[in-house]
């Protein structure tokens, strides 16, 4: 530092910095590489950390340096991480606010617009994506997150490996996930891909197949179990509206109670379950239905499961359970790709973990219009999730 100015007033405090000359390597800010010829020397004002409470800015020394590949270039400096006024420090203690907190709130710590706040921590995830090494691809998750009726939805792609979100696309079409495998893989790593966990949407299936056909689709157990909990839940509808009197209040308001999983529930929930399947007899096979389905992905061994699948769908006969019916007929035309779980087990629950924080995101954040910019934020958020499990586990 070889000057200063403080204004208790105002209280701003301004620094002037400069390195000293010596054996400093000067590097290229466009390739990196190592330049020798220093052809200006020039200040750049930017925001630094507050020291107290004064506002602190920082005039740093920098050069602009003649690189043998791109010519004059500004020098590469960690200090000066963009364009923007800010000290690297200055984005990182930003960037490091916006990991617990809205972008709005951030803001009014920092007393920065809402949209600077973003875009620093924009550039903060960026270098930190950067740094990490690129995981192979061996099982890939697609999903789809409803966003509203503007903008429809969200395809997200994710590595059930390594627990992360990797590609988002605007829409759920074929083309959506076409332009994923074209884009954002190679020939070499489509091949890599032995596996995939969709739910039954077939867009998303066609796609798989005419990029990786390979790849072995196993359809997710939790989609799969959301088509017998709205099952079960056509079916205490039909018996409310059917039945009157006293009865129809007892069906009534056990929605819940009839979607958790018997093991989930209490004693006195599992009472007041009792007391309804004593007088609809429809409901508690329906129910009984539901929770054997599960079972399904018990097996290792395929034609256990197969076995399995159709005792299953042989229940279903003289019972006039209309949703269970559709369902059945769902699940044998999509054998095969339930079956491929006993081939390729992968690991369920990623898909929905992912899903669940990017709703988190959207929900605190709001106005994600940058999708790039979300994605690197659901990535950090999966990434602190393990690094914090992989520091428990050493604990
Ligand atoms: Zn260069």
């Amino acid at each position: 530092m070889y000057r200063h100015e403080i204004d208790e007033q105002k209280r701003t405090l301004k620094l002037w910095v400069r390195r000293k000359k010596g054996n400093k390597l000067l590097r290229c800010s466009n390739c990196s590489g190592l330049c020798k010829t220093i052809e200006e020397v020039r200040d750049r004002e930017v925001q630094d950390l507050p020291w107290r409470k004064y506002q602190t800015t920082v005039v740093v020394e920098y050069y602009r340096v003649r690189c043998p590949k791109c010519g004059v270039r500004v020098e590469l400096l960690d200090q000066l991480p963009s364009k923007a006024p800010f000290s690297k420090d200055f984005e990182d203690a930003v960037g490091l606010a916006c990991e617990s907190a809205a972008a709005r709130q951030v803001a009014r710590q920092f007393q920065l617009a809402a949209s600077t706040v973003r875009a620093i921590d924009q550039r903060y995830l960026e270098r930190w994506a950067k740094t990490r090494k690129k995981s192979v691809l061996r099982q890939l998750g697609v999903d789809e997150i409803y966003l509203g009726k503007t903008k429809k939805f969200l395809t997200v792609v994710s590595n059930l490996e390594t627990g992360e979100p990797m590609w988002f696309g605007q829409g759920r079409q074929k083309d959506t996930l076409d332009s994923f495998f074209r884009d954002e893989l190679s020939v070499l790593q489509r091949g890599r891909i032995a596996a995939a966990c969709v739910d039954m949407w077939e867009p998303f299936t066609a796609s798989i197949l005419e990029w990786a056909p390979q790849c072995r689709i196993v359809y997710d157990k939790f989609h799969v179990m959301q088509h017998a909990n709205q099952a079960i839940d056509e079916v205490r509808r039909a018996e409310f509206f059917r039945k009157g009197g006293p009865l129809r209040g007892l069906v009534k308001g056990k929605r819940w109670l009839l979607l958790t999983r018997w093991v989930n529930l209490d004693s006195e929930k599992r009472q007041l379950l009792n007391d309804l399947f004593r007088l609809n007899r429809r409901l508690l096979k329906a129910y009984l239905l539901k929770e054997s389905l599960d079972g399904l992905w018990t097996y290792t061994y395929e034609g256990a499961a197969r076995r399995y699948l159709h005792n299953w769908i042989d229940q279903l006969r003289w019972q006039r359970l209309e949703p269970f019916k559709k369902l059945a007929e769902m699940l044998l035309n999509h054998q095969e790709g339930l079956l491929n779980y006993c081939r390729t087990p992968v690991r369920f629950g990623v898909v929905e973990a992912v899903n669940s924080n990017i709703k988190a995101l959207l929900r605190r954040g709001r106005g994600y219009s940058n999708l790039r910019y979300l994605l690197l934020k659901a990535q950090r958020l999966a990434a602190l999730k393990t690094e914090f499990l992989v520091l428990r586990k050493v604990a």
